[in-house]
């Protein structure tokens, strides 16, 4: 949602196709999970842990700084946002174990956040894109664009992206962040000075049940992730040279594309791995079409123009 016009991004050409860094994320990670999410153009029908309170949490937070943004008080943008909570609980789009958790974490966010007292919210959850060729657009979602109005960053734009986190992103971590040196470049291609970029991480290494009874947890943090010019060139180049791999795999045959595109197979990687049964299945020789149809759906979370690739 684009709060105020000025901030609203370029818009995306007629016919184009978008990659998303997650797109390119998944490819780097395992051409075979790459497969199964933009080859196959699946996802769980189920999904973990991790990924269900990440969607879940980034849907709440939207709705939350959607109704600030737009002049509504603190009180019922936080109500809205539990309304939609318990609407979840309802129809059983997540599993109700990781439900607890994330609005455990979430209320207890509302309570301590600030933000809007400190920033301008300019925009929420709204895509932006940039151009790769003519055709292939790197296309990101933004959490928040703010503009500050207190302190020593007074009068700056900059962009805001929750995380939700087993445990906090080290130092090391944040320099290596491979978003936000590609978000910040893409946000100033439609025109806006954006400055710096943050992470608004949420911890969720802890058991809903037990957030209430500890004073201490150590759940919420900010970071900056250290943004350069020369940061960001390189993240946009190797952005496009994956990109070209991946355009290159799509305009392969079904078949081709499926062969090609090899698994990992890498504990670390594999561990938090939806497709870890059509993977092995696959390994074995076995037929994946009733799995992929059973326990699987249409990928629902992205930019719907890139469905058209
Ligand atoms: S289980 Fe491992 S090898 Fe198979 S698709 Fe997932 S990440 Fe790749």
């Amino acid at each position: 949602m684009i709060v105020n016009p000025d901030y609203a991004p370029t818009p995306f050409p007629e016919g184009a196709v978008a990659i998303s860094n997650s797109e390119v994320d998944a490819f780097n990670t395992c051409e075979r999970k790459w497969w199964f999410y933009f080859g196959l153009n699946k996802e769980a029908k189920n999904p973990g842990r991790s990924l269900s309170i990440g969607i879940a949490g980034h849907e709440i937070l939207a709705i939350y700084y959607s109704a600030l943004a737009t002049g509504s008080p603190k009180d019922l943008a936080e109500k809205l946002a539990i309304q939609r909570l318990s609407e979840m609980y309802v129809t059983q789009e997540f599993n109700p174990e990781y439900l607890l958790v994330a609005h455990a974490l979430l209320s207890r966010y509302f309570a301590i956040d600030r933000l809007h007292e400190f920033c301008d919210i300019l925009a929420v959850e709204e895509d932006f894109y940039l151009p790769i060729t003519d055709k292939y657009w790197y296309a990101m979602r933004l959490d928040l664009l703010l503009k500050v109005k207190k302190g020593k960053e007074l009068g700056n734009i900059v962009l805001m992206d929750h995380k939700f986190t087993y445990d906090f992103k080290t130092p090391a971590m944040l320099k290596l962040n491979p978003q936000m040196p590609k978000y910040v470049p893409t946000i100033q291609f439609s025109g806006i000075p954006v400055s710096q970029a943050y992470l608004n991480q949420f911890r969720t290494r802890f058991a809903g049940h037990l957030i209430e009874k500890k004073d201490n947890l150590d759940l919420f943090k900010k970071d900056d992730t250290d943004i350069t010019p020369t940061r960001c060139q390189s993240a946009i180049e190797q952005q496009m040279i994956v990109s070209e791999r991946i355009i290159e795999r799509k305009n392969l045959d079904p078949e081709l594309q499926m062969k090609e595109s090899v698994p990992v197979r890498n504990d670390m990687v594999c561990r938090s791995c939806p497709f870890q049964d059509p993977c092995q299945m696959m390994d074995n020789g076995i037929n994946i079409r009733g799995t992929m149809n059973t326990m699987y759906k249409k990928r629902s979370y992205g930019y719907l123009k890139d469905d058209a690739a």
